[in-house]
């Protein structure tokens, strides 16, 4: 039987190399007369069987600004996953390569496009885990869009999985997430907030020189990254809110989206 997300393998065509990451390599392709980029999963670098349960509920999220998974193709190995195609690459490395010459509305507009992305996943019941601007990507248009929600879970390295861990995102997670695990959209707000703060920053790594440990100490003790220079005031007072240590004390992502919206058309 054919599922509804299965990629036939005659119907796609691989091309070059654009990037890599966690599972693996990503290539361009074509898929229907369409672009497409293809990640390609390597072994035993995701639990498929579970990813595949999900993968219906994935495409069936379906949003402007998300982007959008087309299907699975499972027939070939490794297997694939057949995304839409983003021409500017992921957001951390665009706003590095652009530093310098990116303007207040520029900025403002990644914000809310996240924002919009975002308020649709907390509509629907369903937690990003890993937000940040090296999960979002840039389109030909410079529009940007959210990217690898929920993936972390499909993660079977260790090192990844656990706050303890060298590669957990403990820079982009909230106090919640790192004590005791417990994401929700209230947690991907907080990383809302820190990407927030990259954008503004052009691209930096946050808390560039502090180890994990020392982040977290920090945290405890109520200090927050500061206020980039580039970033508005009213900017920086909604990336404040996100860092509140009290979950439901932090803002929604709708709330957001009305905030960012209305210093937008506030501008002169
Ligand atoms: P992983 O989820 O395996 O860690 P990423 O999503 O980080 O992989 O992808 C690795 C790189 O591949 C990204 O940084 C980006 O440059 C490129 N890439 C991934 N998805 C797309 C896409 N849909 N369109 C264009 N480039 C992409």
């Amino acid at each position: 039987s054919k599922e509804e997300w299965e990629v036939d393998p005659d119907e796609l065509t691989l091309g070059q190399e654009i990037g890599s990451g966690q599972f693996g390599l990503v290539l361009e392709g074509r898929w229907r007369e369409m672009k497409v980029a293809v990640k390609m999963i390597r072994e035993q670098c995701m639990s498929d069987e579970e990813f595949k349960e999900e993968a219906r509920i994935m495409m069936r999220l379906s949003h402007c600004k998300l982007v959008q998974l087309y299907g699975v193709c499972t027939q070939r190995s490794p297997m694939c996953l057949v995304f839409e195609l983003m021409k500017n690459g992921c957001l951390s490395n665009y706003l590095r390569t652009k530093k310098g010459h990116l303007s207040q509305d520029l900025m403002l507009r990644m914000c809310l496009d996240v924002t919009e992305g975002m308020a649709y996943l907390e509509s629907s019941n369903f937690i990003h885990r890993d937000l940040g601007a090296r999960n979002c990507l840039v389109s030909e248009n410079n529009e940007v869009k959210v990217s690898d929600f929920g993936m972390t879970r499909f993660v079977l390295d260790d090192q990844y999985t656990s706050s303890q861990c060298s590669k957990f995102p403990v820079k982009w997670s909230a106090p919640e997430v790192i004590r005791y695990s417990k994401y929700s959209s209230k947690s991907d707000v907080w990383s809302f907030g820190v990407l927030m703060w990259e954008v503004y920053s052009e691209g930096r790594l946050p808390y560039e020189n502090r180890s994990n440990g020392e982040v977290v100490e920090s945290l405890n003790a109520g200090l927050r990254l500061l206020k980039p220079r580039l970033a508005p005031d009213a900017v920086y007072l909604l990336m404040e809110w996100c860092w509140k240590e009290r979950p439901d004390d932090r803002p929604s992502f709708a709330a957001l989206f009305y905030e960012l919206n209305s210093l937008l058309t506030c501008e002169p």
